[in-house]
Formats: C-alpha cells, structure tokens, sequence
C-alpha cells in the first residue's frame, strides 16, 4: 500500500487529520488497533474550547454536535458550601460546549467512511521504519496478513501507550513527566444534570466535578487516591461521597442509574520536540494534561488543525517552513494549557501533604479568583481556551 500520509490511530486527533487532509485532496490511511465500537463507546473528555468548536464547524463535521450539544457560557467554583460563578461570556465573548468525546470520534468516522476513505481497525503489531528518511514506512497485521504503507509522512495519533513516541531514539526527545498524587473516579449516569453549568467544587474530603453530556446524562468526577480500586466503590458509596462533597445551599444532587465508571491516573507529559524527521506527534502521543483544565482532545484536535495546514502547504508548494514551525507552534499551546491544568488541579484538590495553612492558602486563591475581574477574567480565557494573536 501506498498513501501520502500514514496516520497511526483513529482517535479524535487522528480522525481529524485525516478528514481536514481529505478536504484539500490529500491521501492518507488510518490504521486502528481496537475495534470500531470499542473506539467509538470510550467515554473520556466532553469540554470543547470554542476554537475546537469552530474548527468542527469549519470542515463539516460539527452538525450533530451544534444540535446535541450544549453550550455553556458560564462555570461554578463551589468552595466553603457556596456557588460562585465565573461568567465565560461576559467576560470573553465565548464560550464551551459539552460534546462527548466518543460522539465527534463516531461523527468522524461516518464521514471518513462515507467519504470511501479507509479506516484500518483491529490491526496489530504496528512498527514505523526509516522515519528519519524520505521514504517512511509502515508495517503491521492485520487479520493474520502482513502489511505494508509507504508514505511521504507518518503522523503518530495514537495516544498515550502508542508505539509512535518510543519510536524515537530517547536521546532526541526531552521529555517532562509528572505524576499527581490522586487520581479521578468518573461515572456516567442517565440523570439530568443537577446543575445548570460545570461545577468545579473545593472540599476538604478532596476535589469534586460536576458536569453532562447531554440534558438527560451527567458526567461526575471525585477525587480519589492513586491505588483506590473501582471494585471497592458501589454505587451508593459513589453517590454518597458525591453528596457530601457537593453540598450547597439550597442544593440537591440528582441520583440516577450509574452506566459507566473507572479510575484514571492524574499525570502530565511532555515530549519535545514533537517532531523527528518525517514522523509528527499529535495529541496525547506526544502530551497528556491532567484533566482538570479540559484540554486534552483540545489539544489533539487543534494540532491535527495546525499539522494538516502544514502538511497541505508543503504537498502542495513545497514550502516546508510550516511543518518545521509544527513542534514549536504546538508546544506554545501544550505548555499553556499544562500550566492552566496544573494550576486549577492544586487550587482544586486535597494533597496528601495538605495542612491547614495550604488549604487556607487554595481559599484564598479560589476567593481572589472569583472576585477580582482580572482573576476570573484569566481563567475564563484559559478556560474556553487562550488564542496567541501570533503564532
Ligand atoms: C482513560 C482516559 C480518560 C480521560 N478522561 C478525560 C476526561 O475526563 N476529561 C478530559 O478533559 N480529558 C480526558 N482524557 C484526555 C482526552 O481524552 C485525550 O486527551 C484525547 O483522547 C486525546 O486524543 P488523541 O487522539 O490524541 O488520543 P486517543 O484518544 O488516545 O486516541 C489514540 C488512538 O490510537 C489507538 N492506538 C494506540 N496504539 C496504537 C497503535 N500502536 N497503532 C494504531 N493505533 C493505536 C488507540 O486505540 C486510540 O484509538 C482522558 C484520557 C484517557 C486516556
């Protein structure tokens, strides 16, 4: 097989690149370790930054979610039993709107499909070869066959435990890793929401999250510790927890029949460069944000944006400024929005080492932030997601 961009995985930054690709005429080929199902049923982010809103939009592939959507103007630090609210539209003219994750991946790949471009699922064994040259090349199984895809370029969009990032030699990567001392229990539960915004709450038992999906399916986080393990938290122990950390005045949490949970580590990474010869990283092969800030499949789609300009550039001119401009470009936003994760996460969370003069210290900092108009006014930027007048 031949093709003109290799791109290894169908999430959301995958997809995208291959379908804003498919727009100006150039080729490439998805391949997918899981199942199509398995891909499009993994409940994971919700929150998209207006830009990442616009640029569905713009390529075609935002219909579904302008109509199932749900656009919030407006987030709620809840801290000390009380509601305070950061007003995203006033106070940038922008605003989030909350779209599963797993939806855009279904909306991407019915258009991809529909399109007749291919989409190569269940594949295993995936290994890159002679990125560093001109000619890169794929290899991989796929229903016991031996596969091969030459390509002019591969694009690594496969996540964090993919195979693209390790595919480049340690000594040419820099990479900054931290992990946090916590980590989310998240479930989805068929109940409407029992807020009308995003509710980031401050507890003294620990952090809790409150957003949806749709009118009729909430999405709720705690924090928990690292080795807590689900099987140890039924249902009832799950809700309890959340009510305790939620309580407001003059506030009820809704209750409703839980469809998924787990557990998920809270960590951050940062490979730099983001580029090594013809192999560029996009999304979480390259970065992971704690999810506390909602950036993680901003970034991913954003790049799959910034690499398919570059790429279409080059393929059709070229030029090849734009793709060296790729891995700096990108890295300007990932740090942006590392810092804005790792700022909300220890504003917001209980530390194993927190006394009472720290948490005294997060009150004030979360009691600044939403009184002064310049305060609230930086998270509101940050949270529907900064934009560089240059880049
Ligand atoms: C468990 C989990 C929960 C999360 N929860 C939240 C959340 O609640 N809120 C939030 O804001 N963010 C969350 N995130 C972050 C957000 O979902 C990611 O930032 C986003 O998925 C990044 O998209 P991506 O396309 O870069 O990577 P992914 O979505 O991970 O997609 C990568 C794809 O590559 C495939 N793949 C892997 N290896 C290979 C290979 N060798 N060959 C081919 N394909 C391969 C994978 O199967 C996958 O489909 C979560 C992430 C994870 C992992």
């Amino acid at each position: 097989m031949r093709t003109q961009v290799g791109i290894v995985g169908a999430g959301p930054a995958g997809l995208m690149l291959a379908h804003l690709l498919s727009l100006q005429g150039i080729e490439s080929i998805v391949i997918e370790t899981g199942k199509r199902t398995d891909v499009e049923h993994r409940v994971r982010a919700g929150v998209l930054e207006q830009g990442t809103a616009d640029l569905l939009d713009a390529c075609g592939a935002g219909g579904r979610m302008r109509s199932e959507g749900v656009v919030h103007d407006g987030v709620v630090l809840r801290f000390r039993g009380e509601d305070h609210r950061i007003d995203l539209g006033a106070l940038t003219g922008r605003g989030v709107t909350v779209y599963g994750q797993q939806e855009i991946v279904k909306d991407l790949i019915a258009i991809r499909l529909r399109d007749g471009h291919p989409i190569l699922f269940e594949v295993s064994n995936v290994q890159l070869h002679d990125i560093k040259r001109e000619h890169p090349w794929i290899s991989f199984l796929l229903d016991g066959a031996s596969i091969r895809i030459d390509c002019d370029v591969i694009a690594g969009c496969d996540g964090v435990d993919g195979v693209s990032r390790d595919s480049i030699p340690k000594r040419s990567l820099t990479t900054y890793s931290r992990a946090y001392p916590f980590a989310w229990l998240g479930i989805v539960a068929t109940v409407a929401p029992s807020a009308a915004d995003i509710v980031y709450c401050h507890h003294e038992r620990g952090f809790a999250f409150l957003s949806t999906r749709s009118p009729a399916v909430s999405r709720l986080y705690l924090q928990v510790a690292p080795e807590e393990r689900i099987g140890d938290w039924p249902d009832t122990r799950i809700w309890e927890e959340l009510e305790t950390r939620l309580a407001a005045h003059g506030w009820s949490l809704h209750d409703g029949p839980i469809t998924g949970k787990g557990i998920t580590s809270m960590r951050s990474l940062v490979v730099e460069p983001m580029q090594f010869g013809r192999l560029f990283l996009a999304g979480d092969a390259a970065h992971v944000v704690p999810p506390t800030g909602a950036k993680g499949m901003n970034l991913a789609i954003r790049e799959a944006g910034i690499l398919a300009e570059a790429l279409t550039m080059w393929f059709r001119t070229g030029d090849i400024s734009p793709l060296d401009a790729y891995s700096a470009r990108c890295l300007r936003r990932v740090w942006r929005a590392q810092h804005f994760a790792w700022w909300m996460t220890s504003m917001l969370h209980r530390f194993p080492d927190s006394d009472a003069s720290q948490v005294q210290l997060q009150l004030a900092q979360l009691d600044y932030t939403v009184n002064s108009p310049a305060a609230a006014k930086s998270l509101a930027e940050n949270y529907v997601g900064y934009e560089w007048a240059s880049e």
